[in-house]
């Protein structure tokens, strides 16, 4: 394995190296820094997910390149470049594909370049032979908030959750628990190999509890969407119940205008409102017409069960123009045909968390009917009270989840046909199932480049393309878990561990190293949170509280 030495600064030779690789002339120029750090604006609606179809790409000896002028009129000369060299890349880009052995190069807080045997004589170098070289992966829906309480609600239901988080622990939380809740969460993604959150925050039933959580969002370094959500407080007498008020806006104005301004800033900000399923008609049109006067994805829980508040829901919501690729949901496990394919053809994402899904369900996690109406399915795990939060789990469970529910829909049809289910059992030996439904490579798709659309992201995240943030991990091979793997996609999907991801980068830094996360204070973070854990629990009886085991 190649030494590491720290990267360095660019030199005359990294120009030259441009002048090579990065001809003036070209069809267009990527934004200026100055215009992609440029502080947010208010925006009218409907606000349109920034494109990638005029990117200037070139071809040049078989390495993919991306015009990037803004390098040649300044930045050039102080560039950090690093060589991740040698690995096996899973680019996720279709125009890039699979390399058995190539580079990335990352120069600053972008990808420059990614081909077979690049030349950076410059560059600092990342010896990746023998590892796997893929986008960081992006989870689409997580309530890091509740980190401290892992592992108490697995085997209750959904009321039981209601109940208990969000009536009886919801209420519990200071400040601090959601800021170490969610720093600690951030940092096992990061461990884990994700880049990219989107920290559904729903536990802030302050400001302060607000600035807490997104306190401890950005110091973890992890690139995220802030989802600004609200508390669902059992009412007082002669309040209103939380399904008739509206999304605080004086909180989104003022996130939106001082904290998380900017569009291309590492943390950015989304409205998690509470959609036609737990709000009236009329909150759903002012929390989604918020959401759109500040240029934010909105992201709503669903169901689509008949004791959703609004009947219909998306349909409505559409017929009034409020529908596009600015809203996100999640679950919607019980939509009809008809409602969903609105969803999907109004553009809007849905993002399925099977392992949370099934526990309490009956039916199929919606990833396979969202690609069956073209859409792009998103995957994530949802709350670690029920199940393990990364998302190596996650595409485990999505992949053999939708296989379970696909294998029964093929065997119903057999078994509506007798004379052809027979025919099929002395062809197989048994098994009804002549083809599988659904490959490794389509699920680690949903897990990068599909959930960053899901955010909007993905003209910057989601794959190893040049032009992108440099958030990638590198996976190693050799431990006895993943050694003998052969298929890499199906290596990392079934073998690959937290332990394995040996190296995270993002937007270009690298927050784990050689296997170890390298976020200073720790052990003195970990003492913290377990210290909320036990002030949230105390006195409950719930399981992890004390004198409960
Ligand atoms: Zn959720």
């Amino acid at each position: 394995m190649a030494a590491r030495p720290s990267p360095v600064p660019g030199s005359a030779s990294s120009s030259r190296m441009m002048d090579r690789h990065f001809p003036t002339a070209g069809t267009a120029a990527a934004p200026s820094p100055a215009a992609m750090d440029a502080p947010a604006t208010k925006r009218a609606a409907p606000v349109d997910r920034p494109g990638t179809a005029a990117a200037p790409y070139f071809l040049k000896n078989g390495v993919l390149y991306r015009e990037q002028r803004h390098v040649m009129q300044g930045r050039g000369a102080a560039a950090m470049r690093t060589l991740i060299r040698g690995g096996l890349v899973l680019s996720m880009d279709e125009r890039i594909g699979r390399l058995p052995q190539g580079d990335v190069l990352v120069e600053d807080d972008r990808i420059l370049a990614v081909g077979p045997a690049l030349e950076a004589p410059d560059a600092a170098v990342i010896g990746a032979e023998g590892c796997l070289v893929l986008p960081g992966l992006v989870n689409a829906h997580l309530h890091t908030w509740q980190t401290a309480l892992r592992a108490i609600g697995g085997d209750w239901t959904s009321a039981d959750y209601f109940r208990i988080m969000h009536g009886v622990l919801g209420p519990r939380y200071q400040p601090e628990d959601l800021r170490v809740g969610t720093l600690v969460g951030a940092l096992a993604q990061l461990d884990a190999g994700v880049t990219t959150l989107f920290d559904w925050c729903h536990g802030n039933a302050t400001p302060e509890h607000t600035d807490a959580a997104l306190d401890g969002l950005l110091d973890s370094g992890i690139r995220a969407v802030f989802g600004h959500g609200t508390v669902k407080p059992q009412p007082r007498p002669g309040e209103p119940h939380f399904s008739e008020v509206p999304h605080p806006a004086a909180e989104i104005r003022r996130l939106r205008t001082t904290r998380l301004a900017a569009d291309t800033a590492r943390v950015t900000l989304a409205a998690c409102i509470l959609g036609p399923d737990y709000s009236t008609m009329d909150v759903c049109r002012a929390d989604f017409a918020l959401a759109r006067e500040y240029g934010l994805l909105s992201s709503a829980h669903v169901w689509g069960n008949t004791n959703r508040l609004v009947p219909e829901g998306y349909r409505r919501l559409a017929e009034e123009g409020l529908l596009g690729p600015d809203h996100n949901l999640v679950h919607g496990t019980y939509l009809g045909e008809e409602e969903l394919r609105v969803i999907v053809e109004s553009g809007v994402s849905v993002t399925s968390t099977a392992a949370a899904e099934v526990k309490g369900n009956a039916r199929e996690p919606l990833s396979c009917r969202v690609a069956a109406l073209g859409g792009a399915p998103s995957i994530a795990p949802d709350t670690e009270l029920l199940n393990g939060g990364g998302m190596l789990d996650c595409m485990r469970a999505a992949l053999q989840l939708h296989r379970l529910f696909n294998n029964q829909h093929i065997v119903a049809r057999q078994q509506a046909q007798p004379a052809a289910a027979a025919a099929q059992e002395i062809a197989t030996s048994g098994s009804p199932i002549t083809a599988v439904s659904l490959t490794h490579e389509a699920v680690l798709r949903w897990a990068t480049i599909n959930n960053a659309r899901a955010l909007r992201l993905d003209h910057r995240i989601g794959s190893l393309t040049p032009g992108k943030q440099a958030d990638l991990i590198i996976v190693r091979r050799d431990s006895l878990g993943m050694i003998g793997a052969r298929e890499p996609v199906q290596a990392l999907i079934h073998f690959a561990q937290a332990a394995d991801i040996r190296d995270v980068m993002a937007g270009g830094r690298l927050l784990k190293q050689d296997g170890r996360l390298l976020h200073p204070g720790l052990a003195a973070e970990k003492a913290r949170l377990l210290a909320s854990g036990d002030r949230l629990l105390a006195g409950t009886g719930l399981p992890g509280a004390a004198g409960q085991g």
